[in-house]
């Protein structure tokens, strides 16, 4: 074995364990880093608990004495857990999460030091951030951009700075960030959820989405993964031959966590339960080194938040453990990638998930208007809904007969298509008093128990109905959670508008009740929603002919995905509904079509350089040894040789065969490089990246991962799938 690797796993399996225990009772434990409501109630006036209260509650604007008085608790809250700096807690359009450090400690006019934060310190700062995409907005406009306080998500210290959760936008008030469009779309939703609740029920004044996201990772050992240029340069693997023993025997899927992954998961447990992340479940997934954590389910800005404070903190911990942490969507070829759920409802103030059924016909009523507009809207934005899982990393699972496939189709199972199927021949116009009992006592007063029973569930379906929330599967494991809750809402949010108009319009124009009316227009959505809906096996060939058929759009690529962002349709939608103008969505379609250029620009830089630098010359320095070897052989056999040594002749060959396709697909992936690099447009640089530079990557992993079978082990410079796929 090469001598790194050899030594590489010495030091996994003789290193000592970090065990990781507290005795802390969860509960006590939860939030204790977070300005909670219950920090601010002891730290702030009422007066100012209650000013900052209904600034989170309805988004009313919050003022500068109240601010000062908020800043200044704040920060000795701060000081009495330990904090020295503060930081604007961001999220770039990166897809990351970026912070900039400053002291409390401050000199004032008189030359004393103090620690000082003010209101305009909470709730503005002027990051130098510049270097941040932007999409051209900025260059347009103003050359900087700021960070404001979103009071909605709580401030919370992690290590000794004080993070304040903040938007990120432009002088002229352009988005620069995810979450200020997620903002935006909630308070969209909330509107339109609302006017629609209030059908039902008139006391609803405020309805939440909701959101349970769940994590897939890897883990691989620290020292291991330093052997490989891909996984820290690229977060995956380019080239590797899978391993005798892979997941085909199943043995990892909730099998028992190796001891010291669940080290790992105690101490990223506990740090989230000082961070108010309710995390509540951990198991094996299905690939070996594979895991999931996922919480307790938050409102839909905060889930997002913390997701990505999860993100952020994994690694950190993952490396405190000896570990990488692998978020990618796709680390390991031939092997299950990593996905993240997201579960999402929708919540009224009033304690009632909209998606879940009720117990009177009415409150059931209310259960099939929501879950059928969701359907609905579905349906009209597929290519939207696809559009916002587009990444270069989830170009690898979807479709890919692992993951949900990149045709978006929703899963209601049998029982609700049954109340579907009944609902779409309710009479036209006023409905008799016999049918609307029939409907209420055999129908919709049937469904909670129609759902008791309705326990298949197709794995296969990339928006499932789960009987009291949607679950949006087809997010990548890396992507900030803000960008399918945007487009899922907004477009949710748009039907529930235009709901509510035809049934308003109905009992105006033609004298119906409400429900009759509202009875009208499911039956017309029903009828126009059945293209979307689809129950079968999702990873089957035949769905995608089918999918065809039914005009649904099958968008594998992600410059093809990205691009239905820019339908006329499209850009309507977001500037109507106020969430992105038109330059905000310009900018983000550009960035992401960079970052999908970039990302695959470095791959393929990485794949050159370990082929040339290291598959190359371990590979010839092998030959040679054959070579040295036959002509020992020549020597001593003289021209008879060749009967001696069948085995070195024919390994030098297939090397050398190996050597040549691996140059010359090497010297064909830099031409199409620089090609793909050569245009002016960013849509066919996009596209020559996914057509022409992509499968380059395949030949030359064909023949690394050949070599890789005939070359010595021990002079392998990189560590193979069987020792970073087994945890010591
Ligand atoms: P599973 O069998 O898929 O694990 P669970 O019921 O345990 O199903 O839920 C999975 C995820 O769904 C969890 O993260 C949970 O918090 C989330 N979830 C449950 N109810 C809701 C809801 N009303 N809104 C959003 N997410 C939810
Ligand atoms: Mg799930």
């Amino acid at each position: 074995m090469n001598k790194l690797r050899f030594q590489a796993i010495q030091d996994a399996v003789s290193r000592p364990q970090k065990a990781f225990h507290s005795d802390q009772k969860k509960s006590t434990l939860f939030a204790s880093h977070v300005f909670t409501k219950k920090a601010m109630r002891t730290f702030l006036t009422k007066q100012a608990f209650n000013e900052i209260n209904e600034a989170i509650e309805k988004g009313t604007k919050i003022n500068r004495s109240v601010a000062d008085h908020v800043a200044a608790s704040m920060k000795d809250w701060a000081i009495t857990m330990g904090a020295t700096h503060y930081t604007h807690w961001f999220q770039p359009l990166t897809g990351a999460t970026a912070e900039k450090h400053d002291a409390f400690f401050d000199i004032d006019s008189n030359g004393d030091s103090l620690e000082y934060f003010d209101g305009s310190q909470l709730v503005q700062q002027e990051p130098d951030a510049s270097s941040f995409p932007s999409g051209g907005i900025r260059n347009t406009f103003e050359a900087r951009g700021y960070t404001a306080w979103d009071p909605s998500s709580p401030a919370f210290i992690y290590g000794s700075t004080l993070c304040i959760p903040t938007i990120f936008v432009s002088y002229t008030g352009q988005a620069l960030d995810n979450k200020t469009p997620l903002l935006r779309a909630l308070n969209a939703i909330d509107d339109a959820a609302t006017q629609v609740a209030k059908f039902f029920d008139k006391s609803v004044t405020h309805v939440q989405a909701t959101l349970g996201w769940e994590q897939e990772y890897f883990l691989v050992d620290k020292a291991l993964a330093a052997s490989r240029p891909d996984i820290m340069l690229s977060g995956r693997t380019l080239v590797g031959h899978a391993p005798p023993k892979g997941q085909q025997l199943d043995d990892h899927y909730f099998g028992s966590i190796p001891t010291r992954a669940i080290n790992f998961m105690r101490e990223l447990e506990h740090e989230c339960m000082l961070l108010g992340i309710p995390v509540k479940t951990r198991h094996n997934e299905v690939a070996p080194n594979q895991f999931e954590l996922a919480p307790i389910f938050e409102e839909a800005n905060l889930a997002v938040d913390h997701n990505a404070l999860l993100m952020d903190i994994m690694g950190k911990i993952a490396s405190k453990h000896q570990f990488k942490v692998l978020l990618h969507e796709k680390p390991f070829s031939g092997i299950n990638g990593s996905g993240k759920h997201n579960n999402w409802s929708l919540q009224t103030n009033t304690g009632v998930n909209l998606l879940s059924p009720g117990k009177t016909p009415m409150s059931n009523l209310q259960f099939l208007t929501f879950f059928v507009t969701a359907i609905k809207a579905v349906q009209n934005y597929e290519s939207l809904i696809r559009s916002s899982v587009a990444s270069a990393g989830n170009d690898h699972r979807l479709g890919a007969n692992e993951a949900p496939p990149a045709i978006i189709s929703v899963f209601i199972g049998s029982q609700l298509s049954a109340v579907l199927d009944n609902l779409e021949h309710v009479s036209k116009g006023k409905l008799s008093p016999q049918e609307k009992t029939d409907l209420k006592l055999n129908v919709i007063g049937k469904i909670p128990d129609v759902l008791l029973d309705n326990t298949d569930r197709n794995r296969t379906s990339p928006f499932a109905f789960t009987g009291n929330k949607f679950e949006f599967r087809a997010v990548g494991s890396s992507q900030n959670c803000a960008i399918p809750m945007t487009v899922l809402n907004t477009v949710v949010a748009k039907q529930l508008i235009d709901f509510k108009k035809e049934v308003d319009g109905l009992i105006k124009s033609k004298k119906l009740k409400k429900d009759d009316a509202i009875f009208n227009v499911l039956r017309e959505y029903i009828k126009t929603t059945k293209n979307i809906l689809f129950d079968g096996d999702g990873y089957s060939l035949s769905w995608q002919k089918e999918a065809a058929r039914r005009g649904l759009s099958n968008l594998k690529k992600t410059p093809e995905a990205l691009s239905a962002r820019m339908q006329e349709n499209i850009i309507e939608l977001f500037d109507q509904m106020e969430v992105m103008n038109p330059i905000e969505q310009k900018a983000r379609y550009e960035i992401q079509l960079e970052q999908y250029i970039q990302r695959i620009e470095i791959e393929s830089l990485v794949l050159e350089n370990m082929s040339k630098n290291q598959i190359l010359p371990t590979a010839f320095k092998y030959q040679h040894m054959l070579i040295e070897n036959v002509s020992g052989l020549k020597q001593i056999y003289g021209e008879s040789f060749a009967k001696h040594a069948p085995v070195a002749m024919e390994t030098i060959e297939k090397i050398s065969a190996l050597t040549d396709t691996l140059t010359s697909s090497c010297a064909a992936l830099a031409k199409a490089r620089i090609k793909a690099n050569s245009m002016s447009k960013i849509e066919d640089s996009a596209q020559m990246y996914a057509n022409n530079v992509l499968p380059v990557f395949d030949k030359i992993r064909e023949a690394a991962d050949g070599l890789e079978l005939i070359v010595d082990d021990s002079t392998w410079p990189l560590a193979k799938y069987r020792e970073l796929l087994f945890l010591r």
